[in-house]
């Protein structure tokens, strides 16, 4: 980090603590100095400071109100950090008695924009399930990856196929830390296993109270098939897919042991990570002496594990013998067969890591209600005697991270300013029904102008450029009208999430967006692995349709979704609809995101919305019935989806005041946020997590060792 105006210097500090991501106001202070640089570097605060013009940091140095901003903010980051007495925090306030610490491993992360370790819900879920202990005070450490191409750009063609760019990361560009040893050096960490002699580094990002360590292998004395397993994110390829989940898994016991940190319970984010649960076991074994069956007792008191999917592609399966080529000989070291070490995970004659991460977890959750019977069902064969194996704790979203600014102002304003220690409070929430309409309609508009306007900058960006052809500027927004109703549709693209339902019916589909009194505005973004061809096709059905004239620039392809484009979407539109096929959908928490910001969900019986649709705080497409096949599914939904539309979220948008307000739409907006804010919050779910989980297990290790 270069040298800072000494009135500023903390200003480096501040940009390696991720507090940030969820500060408004400490955001404000970098983008103060230069807003249009701010915008330009994907809101990262380590290249900014390193890029900002000497005048302008000196300028804010000399800045009475900068300056006042400034020392409330590190004031804050400072008690945030260490807490005093009074500002216990909910675990000193609650569990004063814990002791113990929680690991908490998983394939992705995705904290903010500027650090790409993600590819979707599930790092976002990781992110902010880190921030919300951080929050609460949970003593939690995270362990991941330090990919060195991040996750991909998405580029989509005239023709709308997307393109995959990879941008190499600087790691001197981010914000984290190298792990240093006691010597000052970089710890390198040694995987060495029967078959297999690696290094690796750890990088540190330090998100609020909560270390997120990141693991790297991308060292010179690795051999070269090495030193990529960690330059990107879900290789399909088992040669390289395996070892990244031995490294994420063994070597991230190591890592941690490394760094002397003992966790007492420790939780598998999907089963990518389950071989942490051997190599713990390897441990015992090699230091005690016990039998592995002893030691597995021990391993799973201790362990806990979340699976995030029915759908196959997210529970992998390796041939045994792609296992005996990346794990040979590592069953000795548990004091088994190779047999034996095969049947652990056994699933159909393949390995499975559900199969492993179920057998040697005691808990075991999905994320919602219906994934929950879901996933018990699809794993009943594995426990004859118990009906119901998988327990479910539903997703949230962390809100500070996701409530937009002026938001949150109403709810200081309304709900006072302390509500956000309080989120899960019901009772709390009662008081949006105090806000008065005009106020919330302010803020709805303000946000669908940001977003009209936020396209408009990409879409002039690219135009001015050269980088696209005349007819996908107007496919990337620029026709967008902000008063007209909006409907956002973001996700992945794979084929269960039926993002072409829509397209179903296309005469009424444009006579519905595009009637003139009433014009209907559908804003998709998303991006597809870049390995599934039926994805990239879908893509590619929608952006023709977009690109057509008769749609009248009134639907609207947003490419490289990440999380500044969602926040943008989940601020700004009126309604955020899902078409899964039920019940793929695990859970969902984008549209917890619209809730809170004020959108209605529009989507399937699926995932987290059969939990919280009452009936008249959003609506629901199609009903719980299921249909015999999949043709007669998409039908059935898509009509109902139509029906709805026209008949029911277009009038009520519609039904405007004299006082240009529509009082209507606003009630639904007010029920919803008052469902859906406190119970799909990560504050309920985390909470959740150690309630049921970290404190329970945690206890049960404690009496096992003793
Ligand atoms: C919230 C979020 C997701 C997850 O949304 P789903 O509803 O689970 O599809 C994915 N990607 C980004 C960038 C997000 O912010």
């Amino acid at each position: 980090m270069r040298s800072l105006p000494k009135r500023i210097e903390r200003l480096g500090e501040l940009a390696y603590n991720l507090w940030w991501t969820w500060r408004p106001d400490a955001q404000s202070l970098f983008q103060r100095i230069d807003p249009v640089l701010w915008e330009s570097l994907e809101h990262n605060p380590v290249r900014f400071l390193r890029q900002a013009a000497r005048k302008d940091l000196n300028a804010v140095a000399k800045d009475k109100r900068f300056l006042d901003l400034y020392d409330r903010v590190l004031d804050d980051l400072d008690r945030y950090v260490s807490p005093t007495g009074e500002e216990a925090t909910w675990l000193q306030r609650n569990h004063p008695d814990f002791k113990g610490q929680i690991g908490y491993f998983s394939f992705e992360f995705g904290i903010h924009e500027c650090l790409p370790l993600y590819a979707g819900g599930l790092g976002v879920l990781a992110g902010d399930h880190l921030k919300e202990a951080s929050d609460l005070g949970l003593p939690l450490v995270g362990v991941g990856f330090m990919y060195l191409l991040g996750y991909f750009r998405q580029r989509v063609t005239e023709d709308g196929w997307q393109e995959a760019d990879y941008d190499k990361l600087d790691f001197a560009d981010l914000p984290v830390t190298a792990v240093n040893g006691p010597n000052g050096e970089p710890i390198v960490v040694a995987l060495d296993l029967p078959n297999r002699s690696m290094r690796f580094r750890i990088w540190l990002a330090q998100v609020g109270r909560v270390p997120l360590y990141l693991l790297d292998a991308d060292l010179p004395e690795n051999r070269p098939q090495d030193r990529a397993l960690t330059q990107r994110l879900y290789n399909p390829d088992p040669d390289t897919r395996i070892p990244q989940e031995v490294l994420l898994g063994i070597g991230g016991v190591r890592a941690l042991r490394a760094m002397d940190v003992h966790p007492t319970v420790w939780h598998m984010n999907e089963g990518h990570p389950a071989f942490l649960t051997l190599e713990r076991a390897r441990e015992m074994i090699d230091q005690e002496g016990i039998s592995f069956d002893d030691a597995r007792q021990r391993v799973r008191a201790s362990t806990v594990f979340t699976t995030h999917t029915p759908v196959p592609a997210g529970n992998d399966t390796f041939a045994q013998w792609q296992i005996d080529r990346q794990l040979w000989g590592f069953w000795d070291e548990l004091g088994l067969s190779r047999d034996q070490f095969m049947d652990l995970a056994e699933q159909d004659g393949l390995y499975g890591m559900t199969v492993l991460a179920l057998r040697m977890a005691s808990k075991a959750n999905g994320v919602s209600k219906l994934h929950g019977e879901v996933a018990s069902d699809m794993w009943a064969w594995m426990f004859p005697k118990n009906p119901r194996p998988i327990d479910y704790i539903t997703n949230g979203i962390h809100v500070p991270t996701w409530v937009s600014r002026r938001m949150k102002r109403l709810y200081d304003q309304y709900l006072g300013t302390g509500w956000m220690d309080r989120v899960m409070d019901h009772d709390l929430w009662k008081a949006v029904y105090d806000i008065p309409d005009s106020e919330l309609w302010t803020v709805r508009k303000h946000y669908k102008r940001m977003l009209v306007s936020f396209m408009r900058d990409r879409a002039r960006r690219k135009w001015v450029t050269h980088t696209q052809h005349p007819v996908q500027t107007i496919a990337s927004g620029a026709l967008v009208e902000p008063g007209a109703l909006m409907i956002g549709f973001a996700r992945r693209f794979p084929t269960y999430k039926r993002a072409t339902m829509i397209l179903r019916d296309i005469p009424r589909l444009v006579r519905l967006i595009t009637d003139p009194a009433r014009p209907v505005q559908i804003l998709y973004a998303g991006k597809s692995h870049p390995n599934d061809e039926p994805g990239k096709r879908l893509i590619q059905d929608l952006y023709r349709v977009i690109k057509n004239a008769d749609t009248a620039g009134r639907m609207v392809f947003i490419e490289d979704y990440d999380m500044n484009v969602a926040r943008y979407l989940v601020h700004g539109v009126d309604v955020w609809m899902n078409t899964p096929r039920r019940p793929h959908e695990a859970s969902g928490t984008s549209g917890m995101k619209a809730a809170l910001n004020g959108a209605l969900n529009f989507s399937i019986l699926d995932g987290w919305w059969p939990e919280a649709w009452n009936g008249k705080n959003g609506w629901r497409i199609g009903t719980e019935q299921a249909y015999a096949t999949n043709e007669e599914q998409d039908i059935a939904d898509s009509r109902s989806l139509f029906d709805t539309l026209e008949n029911e979220i277009i009038p009520l948008y519609y039904d405007i005041d004299e006082d240009l307000v529509p009082h209507r739409w606003l009630q639904w907006v007010k029920e919803s946020i008052y469902t859906c804010a406190p119970e799909f919050s990560t504050m309920r779910m985390v909470s959740q997590y150690f309630e049921q989980m970290y404190r329970p297990v945690g206890e049960a290790a404690r009496r096992a060792v003793a």
